[in-house]
């Protein structure tokens, strides 16, 4: 059954209550820091409610997933009524197989998961047949353990700078996971080094002004994400609960 509109503003207005109080703890500003809702695990009736309670910015981690709800949406808005805040935008968080780039980038505004020299040069090929620019993430590894993707922490600023010259892709920020536990405090320790990562890389201009978003944290860590300086939280379950 669709979670209803009132349960999803209740939820965003409890995360937007921790992430003001993160916000104030690291001094900076909670209108920089923005919400994806990841929409893996909703259904089409509660992604309309999503759309109620304002939340615009969409997330799936499933190629396929991602186009057909895109279109699916997309549907929908042609028939209703009532405008929305803010165009809906789709955000591509999860691996995104090279191909399925083909069915993504018609419908996709960032891709927050390229990892590879392979998958940022797919996008450029196909980006620019398309006669346009994608904004893409770094996907970095800064938790210690085995992650089955993710850029080696020693071979970001390089990747970035190569991904960064392609002339069809917008390199705008980095993006982490992290680690698989509870502890909020590895999740931290993730972050900040993701962090460092960023404000290296700025301080190079690799990407120029279009870089500098830090895609980080999720249901379990946004609060860490957010006092370590993620500017755009992933999250799913907690909108749903
Ligand atoms: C599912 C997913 C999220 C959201 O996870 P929740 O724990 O439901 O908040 C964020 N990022 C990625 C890459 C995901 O796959």
């Amino acid at each position: 059954m669709a979670v209803t509109t009132n349960r999803i503003e209740k939820n965003v207005q409890r995360i937007r209550e921790e992430i003001g109080e993160a916000c104030q703890r690291a001094r900076r500003h909670p209108d920089e820091v923005g919400i994806i809702a990841v929409t893996k695990s909703a259904d089409i009736d509660t992604i309309k409610n999503l759309l109620d309670a304002g939340l615009t910015e969409l997330g799936e981690s499933r190629g396929q997933s991602l186009a057909s709800r895109a279109e699916e949406i997309h549907a929908y808005l042609q028939r209703r009524r009532t405008p929305l805040p803010a165009p809906v935008r789709w955000h591509m968080v999860g691996h995104l197989q090279r191909n399925k780039v083909k069915s993504v980038l018609p419908v996709v505004t960032a891709i927050h998961s390229v990892d590879s020299l392979r998958l940022a040069e797919e996008l450029q090929d196909r980006a620019g047949r398309m006669d346009r620019r994608v904004d893409v993430f770094l996907q970095v590894n800064c938790s210690n353990e085995e992650q089955k993707y993710g850029c080696a922490v020693g071979a970001v600023f390089h990747l970035g700078e190569m991904i960064a010259s392609l002339e069809n892709i917008r390199l705008v920020g980095l993006m982490t996971m992290g680690p698989l536990t509870d502890d909020p405090n590895e999740s931290r320790m993730a972050f900040a080094r993701c962090r460092e990562l960023f404000e290296e890389m700025r301080g190079e201009r690799v990407g120029d002004d279009h870089f500098r978003h830090l895609s980080m944290g999720m249901s379990s860590d946004y609060v860490p994400a957010v006092e370590e300086g993620a500017t755009l939280l992933r999250i799913g379950t907690a909108l749903f609960e």
